[in-house]
């Protein structure tokens, strides 16, 4: 029996979710509770639509002009919670020849994903807090698989694009922007770094799934606080966006 994976939905037309113009899949399933979270809807693995690698393949293959100079991102939730699925996955697209980059917040054991994360081109890492009492804070976890998944990804040179969400109260601090800085820019795998403010475009959603936010009153950081934490990143050395 063909192997199945549970995805949320399907964007054929991505531009923020790495190189170029990319077809995105959302996979179903997450194990984390971010405080920002986007898409609390795709939290329950149990729900989504399964889909079998082929099918999704076929699926994409109409679009594959419009992908040339970019790829396929595979998103969430968390895909690597469907790790055996997504190294499936990620191997039937490059036998179609297509870029693959996953992106993770790195909240799965790296035992458990390490064939799939090896398999793709590129990973989008989401770091949360570098300190484990603020990301556990943010997130509900402390944050060490992802910084396992960081340094097995140094050490096997796996291109990462490394993101952070700027939120006020949390981590718009400058002082912990400069620690998270002195320590990502030991690792020569990251090839850029995206820093995001925070904004309220998800919100209607927990109201949908009838889930409390606790960053109703947060706001959006300013464009020069933006400016003042990109340029903390830029002057350790990394390229910042
Ligand atoms: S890792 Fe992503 S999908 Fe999961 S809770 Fe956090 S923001 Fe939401």
């Amino acid at each position: 029996m063909a192997l199945t994976g549970r995805i949320h939905s399907l964007e054929s037309f991505g531009a923020v979710d790495g190189p170029g113009v990319r077809y995105v899949i959302f996979f179903q399933g997450c194990p984390l509770r971010c405080i920002y979270c986007h898409n609390p809807d795709t939290w329950p693995l149990k729900g989504g639509r399964e889909v079998t690698v082929q099918e999704l393949v076929e699926g994409l293959l109409p679009y594959r002009p419009f992908l040339r100079t970019g790829g396929v991102t595979l998103t969430g939730g968390e895909p690597l919670l469907q790790s055996a699925f997504v190294f499936e996955l990620i191997r039937a697209l490059h036998a179609e020849g297509f870029h693959t980059a996953i992106d993770t917040a790195g909240s799965i054991p790296l035992e458990t994903c390490r064939e799939a994360v090896d398999e793709a081109d590129m990973l989008l890492l989401d770091i949360k807090a570098l300190e484990p009492k603020l990301c556990r804070m943010i997130s509900g976890s402390g944050g060490e698989h992802a910084k396992a998944l960081l340094q097995h990804c140094e050490d096997t040179q796996k291109t990462v694009w490394l993101r952070h969400v700027v939120v006020p109260d949390y981590t718009l601090n400058y002082s912990k922007l400069a620690d998270l800085a002195d320590y990502l820019k030991g690792f020569s795998c990251i090839e850029r770094v995206e820093l995001l403010p925070f904004h309220q475009m998800g919100s209607y959603k927990w109201a949908a799934e009838s889930l409390h936010y606790a960053l109703q009153d947060k706001r959006t950081p300013t464009g020069e606080e933006m400016d003042e934490a990109r340029r903390i990143f830029a002057d350790a050395g990394l390229k910042v966006q």
